[in-house]
């Protein structure tokens, strides 16, 4: 990058070269205040053009750019001291082409994941995917963030529903990875490169999904355990057997009161399909659990469903919030550490695990002061290298922001991952210093 002073300056430049894309107020740079500050200014493009003259700008005027949605997430990573502008797609929000024969849809990234959810419904398809915050989160920063929820497990992620991208690169070029249609020819998988990519790579403007039919329910039983442990077992035990989960939750006994369940630990099974497959399924799950298990009645089932999606987001501003990433074999031992750790030392920690896939959301809540809270959230990292696996921290409260590593890991991929930003990005114009390893 280069250029003269950045800030009040660029700002007025920047007015100039693109008009009332520029948002200077008040309230659009709180709501983008990335990880580290607010940004010089807001840049709300209305189409594809109007992201590369941001980009265009941003750089003449010496400011980095942080590709943003409506900034539900912006706070995930090493927090930036670079004088940044905030690209938002927030104005780019069109459905631009459903085809419910293909079961493909191609979407602007502006678009909310809830705005998507609604075009889809209206011809009984859908995109399974249940990220929090669905109503806010743009599908660019759903695929940036590489965001999924409990239903992963019957569902899968991200990458297995994206099938093309349209993006800005650094150098102003358009560029397009996959396609429209299902069968692809080869070539450089940019949408699964761009799925995590955090904003560093470049702004997604338009993506492409395959969709399928929408459940036609879904049902939510719950089995109680005495202990986390307990009911990491019962979710094996459901795993093992011929009950067919789309979710799979362990919670331990803070975390379900938090969600509003009044029976301590417990282990929530949601399965998907029609009224008599819900029926056979209600049946095995209490033929495994000898009856234990019950199911909820839909409005609460619904409702538990909710939580578990938001489970995730921060439970004040003071929580600081894990995600940890293990075999779901090794679950167990992580996350007792964990918890052992934090009684230990006075912290509440609410653990929601997806035990079928291994991720498990640690809430990490009323610490006594900020030592108590990073004793925790290293033991929380130990534990899960230990156990062949990641911890990132989500969410840092207050000052604790400036000196814990969010992603902690030195993977062995990051010598290729560096390679890849400094050939997609070599001035380091997006995002800079914001992913693991100080990409
Ligand atoms: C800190 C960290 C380090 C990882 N290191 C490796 C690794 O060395 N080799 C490997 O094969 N997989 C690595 N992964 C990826 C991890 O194993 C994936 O989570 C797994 O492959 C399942 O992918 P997913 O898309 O379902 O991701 P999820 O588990 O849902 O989430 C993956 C998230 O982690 C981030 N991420 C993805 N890859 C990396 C990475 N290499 N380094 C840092 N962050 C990453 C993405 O931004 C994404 O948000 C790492 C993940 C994390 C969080």
């Amino acid at each position: 990058m280069n250029g003269d002073r950045p800030g009040g300056d660029a700002t007025a430049a920047l007015r100039e070269a693109l008009g009332d894309a520029v948002r200077p107020d008040f309230d659009a740079k709180f709501r983008f205040a990335a990880a580290g500050g607010a940004p010089e200014c807001v840049v709300e493009p209305a189409d594809i053009p109007g992201v590369v003259a941001a980009i265009d700008a941003a750089r003449r005027a010496g400011l980095a750019v942080v590709p943003a949605g409506n900034g539900t997430h912006l706070r995930i990573g090493w927090r930036s001291r670079a004088p940044h502008l905030a690209l938002s797609t927030r104005q780019m929000g069109r459905v631009l082409a459903h085809d419910a024969g293909d079961m493909t849809v191609r979407v602007e990234c502006g678009a909310t994941v809830a705005a998507l959810d609604a075009a889809l419904a209206a011809a009984g398809q859908w995109l399974p995917l249940d990220p929090p915050r669905a109503e806010a989160m743009t599908v660019g920063g759903l695929i940036a963030a590489d965001r999924n929820g409990p239903l992963r497990l019957g569902y899968g992620g991200v990458r297995d529903w994206l099938i093309g991208v349209r993006a800005v690169m650094a150098d102003g070029a358009v560029v397009r990875g996959g396609g429209q249609v299902v069968k692809n020819v080869a070539g450089y998988d940019l949408p699964r490169l761009f799925a995590g990519s955090f904003g560093t790579l470049g702004v997604l403007v338009e993506a492409t999904f395959k969709v399928r039919p929408r459940a036609a329910a879904l049902a939510l039983g719950e089995w109680t355990a005495p202990t986390l442990a307990a009911a990491l077992a019962r979710a094996q035990a459901v795993m093992a057997s011929d009950v067919q989960p789309v979710l799979l939750e362990a919670v331990n006994e803070s975390a379900a009161e938090a969600l509003g369940l009044d029976s301590g630990a417990s282990v929530l099974i949601g399965v998907a399909g029609s009224p008599p497959h819900l029926d056979e399924q209600e049946r095995r799950l209490a033929a495994l659990s000898g009856g234990a298990a019950v199911r909820h009645a839909p409005e609460r089932g619904d409702a538990l469903l909710r939580a578990l999606r938001e489970f995730s987001q921060p439970a004040d501003d003071d929580a600081l919030v894990i995600r940890v990433g293990v075999l779901p074999t090794a679950l167990p031992p992580v996350l007792a550490e964990i918890e052992t750790a934090a009684r230990r030392a006075g912290v509440v920690a609410e653990i929601a695990a997806h035990a079928g896939n291994g991720v498990a959301w640690c809430q990490l809540l009323g610490a006594p002061d900020e030592a108590a809270l990073q004793g925790v959230a290293a033991a929380a990292r130990a534990a899960a290298l230990r156990g062949g696996g990641w911890a990132v921290y989500e969410a840092i409260p207050g000052e604790l922001g400036e000196r814990l590593d969010p992603w902690g890991f030195d993977a062995p991929a990051l010598a290729v991952m560096r390679r890849v930003k400094a050939a997609l990005d070599p001035d380091g114009l997006f995002s800079p210093g914001r992913f693991v390893g100080g990409i």
